[in-house]
Formats: C-alpha cells, sequence, structure tokens
C-alpha cells in the first residue's frame, strides 16, 4: 500500500494523494495516460475496484462476473509487486487513445515485467482502458 505522503507508484514523482489517488476517488482524466498511470497505481495499491470501473465492456479483461473479476484482480494486486512505471508514448484524438509502456514488476521472485501498447476510448466523458498488446521496448 501507498502512503497519501508516499511517493505515487506511477512514477510520476509527485506525492500520491496529489498524483493517481485523486483519481482513485473519483476524478476522471482528462487524458488516457492519466488513466494508464492511474491504473497502474490502483493495481500497486490494491484499487481493486478502479481497475474494474476503468475497464470498457467491449476488453478481453473485463467479466460480467464482477464478482469472480474482482478476486482475480484482487490475487493479481496481492501476487504481483509493482516496482516501477515507464510511459514510453501517449495520444490522443478524440475519443480514443494509445499508450506504450513498459512495466518492472515482480511476481514472487520471478520477473514478470512486460512492455505493451494499451488502447483507450472515452465514453460519455470517461476514458477507459480496452484492450492492450505486448510492446517489447
Ligand atoms: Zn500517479
Amino acid at each position: 500500500m501507498s502512503a497519501p505522503n508516499g511517493p505515487c507508484p506511477c512514477g510520476s514523482g509527485r506525492k500520491y494523494k496529489k498524483c493517481c489517488r485523486v483519481f482513485h476517488y473519483g476524478r476522471l482524466p482528462d487524458h488516457p495516460e492519466q488513466l494508464m498511470r492511474s491504473r497502474y497505481a490502483a493495481y500497486a495499491v490494491g484499487a481493486v475496484d478502479y481497475i474494474l470501473s476503468t475497464t470498457h465492456p467491449t476488453s478481453p479483461h473485463f467479466r460480467s462476473d464482477t464478482e469472480t473479476w474482482r478476486a482475480e484482480v484482487r490475487r493479481f494486486c496481492q501476487q504481483v509487486t509493482f516496482l516501477s512505471l515507464r510511459v514510453e508514448h501517449a495520444e490522443a484524438a478524440g475519443d480514443s487513445g494509445l499508450v506504450r509502456f513498459f512495466a518492472t514488476l515482480k511476481q514472487g521472485e520471478r520477473d514478470a515485467s512486460f512492455g505493451e501498447e494499451s488502447a483507450f476510448v472515452r465514453r460519455d466523458g470517461q476514458w477507459l482502458y480496452v484492450a492492450g498488446k505486448p510492446h517489447p521496448s
């Protein structure tokens, strides 16, 4: 867990309470990069409902069985250590956006780091995660 005054897990260099926490507490991101960063931070702090509520219904990660989905995300948050995030590229055009990033993670002793290009869409003024494809970097 990150303390409100501790550094934000997204690596912005700002305090968690001045960074992604505001989104976890209801402010809507203006840009897909903010959503991507705040989702990473949500995994890191175990803000499970934020992950669910920012996943687009057409996403392959979306589950209609919310209870099972929530338990899965919670387990993932507990098993993985979120070491750092590097955003390599972010763009938004109208209601769609792309963010390319590299996340450094550890699952137990195993390196679980990965690069991804994530697609986002804005629906009713809210940016949502749709899907990601691997992007080695
Ligand atoms: Zn942050």
